[in-house]
């Protein structure tokens, strides 16, 4: 066996993390071992809150009984076979059960095994939908400023958070870019008249160029990546009330927010908003394996349904889809859903992690808190009244996290935006506990900075 510093060092001689600065690796290194609930344990035997649900995924808890055990029966019977040209029997069990729990327009599902595929599917699938209708000008995609649909190239070109896409910009597609209504920094403060600003800075691009546009990307209710922010009410039925207008498909991307996670089982619920194409993947299995789904409309469907010759097939598949162990596991996970109550669990403590939050609210740089459900975003600035970010290379989100993983939380911010997003099983005792972990290292770090600041100055 290996001895744990020996690990360490071997995992810094042979990783490379993702969306990881290894610099930042070498000088905070951290190897999970275990799991349990809602909590992780590293190799020297520190235990830490799953803060973020190993980002974003996990539902029910690790090493979740009835879980565990759909994968040891999957296992009894066969781990993988393909779907392409065929299917297996979890994979089509899933399809009618996603196709039950999601919203009505919805009826067919193409699987896939990450969220940033399901993505460059829905993409694809919108493309070749127009041109397979014979209507060939709509080619277009249009993205809000700010969102994040996955790392692949075809999802970055609809992605839009500069810091991570500037760099690639010369290897995407062109995208239009809309503004998202960010109420916090709106002019106004406002949330009618951000969402109807922005509603009309859609309508007048929509009405310019909607022949040549094929579909809109839009992450449903809250954006994750790009900052964790929360849509003012009403406007996500706006768009899709434009949508219906000027015959462009919407494509939500319900991979972080899918799955209970805000509170409803899928956010779009919140405002009763139909999608033409829906993309999920995270909870999908509860944070257990990669599965991933694209679900459309039998409208959509019906557009690829011809002859082979003529050439409608959609092209795309990969090695993995609709892998059994995957799809076993997510059948469980759903099931959970209803033994546990667990969409009652996460509305019922939404409220008491909102009240929680007052406290924290209340310290000296905490700009603006986004909650919906269990997902949320606490944006720190340096001054609340000007709401004047902290300079971007001082990293206050990075170093809040790292004194929260010191008091035993692990979470990973966006900018100096703080993410909570634990799993939705987390009882009030752990919310509790977890909220009091992120008020005491944000007020921590931010006093410290400050001093910081203070004597620079001198
Ligand atoms: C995480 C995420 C993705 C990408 O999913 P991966 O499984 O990481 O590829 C896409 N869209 C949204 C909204 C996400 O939060």
């Amino acid at each position: 066996m290996t001895n744990i510093d020996e690990l360490v060092e071997m995992s810094k001689q042979h990783l490379w993390l993702p969306f990881t600065q290894m610099k930042d690796y070498d000088e905070n290194p951290l190897i999970i071992k275990s799991g349990e609930g809602i909590m992780l344990k590293d190799i020297q035997g520190n235990t830490y809150y799953d803060g973020f649900s190993s980002v974003w995924l996990n539902v029910h808890g690790h090493r979740k009984e009835e879980l565990d055990r759909a994968i040891r029966e999957q296992l009894n019977q066969i781990a993988h076979s393909t779907l392409l040209g065929m299917t297996n029997l979890p994979a089509t069990e899933l399809a009618r059960k996603l196709v039950e729990i999601t919203p009505p327009s919805l009826t067919r599902v193409f699987y896939s095994d990450s969220g940033a595929e399901a993505v460059e599917i829905a993409l694809k699938m919108a493309f070749q939908y127009w041109k397979n209708k014979g209507i060939n000008g709509k080619t277009k995609f249009v993205t809000m400023k700010d969102g994040y649909h996955g790392d692949t190239i075809g999802a970055v070109s609809v992605g839009a958070v500069d810091i991570f896409h500037r760099i690639y910009q010369s290897l995407t597609f062109d995208s239009f870019h809309i503004p998202f209504p960010y109420v916090y920094r709106h002019s106004s403060g406002d949330p009618d008249a951000c969402k109807d600003e922005s509603l009309l800075e859609l309508e007048n691009l929509f009405y310019h160029h909607h022949q040549e546009i094929a579909g809109i990307t839009v992450e449903s209710m809250m954006q994750g990546a790009g900052g964790m922010r929360l849509m003012p009410s009403g406007y996500l039925a706006g768009v899709k009330a434009l949508c219906k207008k000027y015959n462009v498909l919407l494509i939500l991307d319900e991979v972080a927010t899918g799955f209970g996670r805000t509170g409803e089982m899928f956010a779009c619920n919140h405002e009763n908003v139909d999608p033409d194409i829906m993309t999920v993947g995270k909870g999908i299995t509860g944070g257990y394996l990669p599965i991933a789904a694209t679900i459309s409309t039998e409208e959509i469907y019906s557009a690829f349904y011809d002859d082979y010759t003529k050439l409608k097939t959609l092209f795309h598949g990969h090695s993995y889809t609709g892998n059994q162990l995957g799809c076993a596991v997510a059948l469980a996970n759903i099931d959970l859903f209803d033994k546990q109550k667990t969409i009652d669990h996460v509305k019922e403590n939404t409220t008491f992690i909102q009240n929680k939050l007052t406290t924290l609210s209340k310290l000296k740089h905490v700009g603006d808190i986004r909650q919906l459900g269990f997902m949320t975003g606490i944006e720190i600035v340096q001054d609340k009244t000007t709401k004047k970010p902290f300079p971007w290379d001082q990293r206050v989100g990075y170093a809040i996290s790292l004194k929260m993983r010191k008091l035993g939380m692990l979470t990973r911010p966006v900018g100096d935006t703080i993410v909570f997003m634990p799993p939705l099983a987390s009882t009030k005792q752990e919310l509790h506990e977890m909220i009091e972990i992120m008020t005491e290292s944000i007020d921590i770090v931010t006093n410290r900075i400050n001093v910081g600041l203070a004597s620079t100055k001198k």
